[in-house]
């Protein structure tokens, strides 16, 4: 196959080798239409991941919940808006996914306080917390699917009885969270890309006191302080966040105007 252009670029060929050119030539792009069908391919390979990048991608939006402290993840511009109305804060886009792959479920725990939702490539896990007395949400089709080469990290919070499972493609959030004494839960699945940092700064979110009502960078000394049921992540901008009331922590100074600046 390599051979190919490399003959057309020389002295056009013998007349019995170019006849022998036409039967192969069929066959060999018959041989690589094969290889290059994604369905054909084992799920393993490392090839699936190229054809992925011809496939459409997708914004994962992420939602909070002030009062239960759950993050919810859709890429449903209705379901993000519906959500917004029933008060969730918005926090823009997660992630970007790939629009299709492995699927990924989502499952609502009616029992937890608040409720509590769940997310999984693995059918037979979500069968079997069905079984529990969990709920399909979606009708039980996938809410996004797995593919690609960026992780998204998932950590579990034992305290909690709603937004027990955080999920982030950041891995500066990722770690901040386990700090805080959250349970590392490795890679849930894979995505297409990580979010966007908001406004070009170093980190792409901050960590919220929402008992305080006090903002953080995320490797502020005074975090590990916070109860772990009293924080929050947050994607949103510094003024959005003032806007909302939340004031900058003078000790980590997120937005470079501290009080504490000016004396030094
Ligand atoms: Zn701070």
């Amino acid at each position: 196959m390599q051979k190919k252009p490399r003959m057309a670029s020389n002295k056009r060929p013998h007349s019995r080798i170019r006849k022998l050119l036409w039967l192969i030539m069929p066959a060999t792009l018959l041989c690589t239409s094969i290889i290059a069908s994604p369905s054909l391919y084992a799920k393993e390979s490392p090839e699936t991941e190229q054809s992925f990048s011809d496939t459409h991608v997708t914004a994962i939006y992420r939602l909070y919940n002030r009062s239960t402290g759950e993050h919810f993840y859709t890429s449903h511009m209705e379901e993000k808006e519906a959500l917004v109305k029933g008060g969730w804060k918005d926090e823009d886009i997660a992630w970007y996914s790939y629009t299709q792959g492995d699927p990924v479920y989502r499952l609502y725990n009616p029992f937890a306080k608040g409720g509590d939702h769940y997310y999984t490539t693995s059918k037979a896990e979500g069968d079997t917390l069905v079984y529990l007395g969990w709920k399909y949400d979606f009708g039980a089709q996938p809410v996004f699917f797995s593919g690609g080469n960026t992780d998204v990290y998932v950590e579990y919070n034992p305290h909690a009885a709603s937004g027990t499972h955080n999920y982030t493609t950041s891995l500066r959030e990722h770690q901040s969270l386990l700090d805080l004494g959250w349970t590392n839960q490795g890679v849930a699945w894979k995505t297409a890309a990580p979010a966007p940092t908001a406004d070009g700064s170093e980190s792409d979110f901050y960590v919220l006191n929402t008992y305080s009502k006090v903002f953080h960078e995320p490797d502020c000394l005074a975090i590990p302080k916070i109860p772990a049921y009293r924080h929050a992540i947050s994607g949103k901008t510094a003024d959005q966040l003032e806007q909302e009331g939340y004031i900058p922590c003078p000790l980590c100074d997120p937005t470079g105007d501290s009080f504490l600046e000016e004396l030094h």
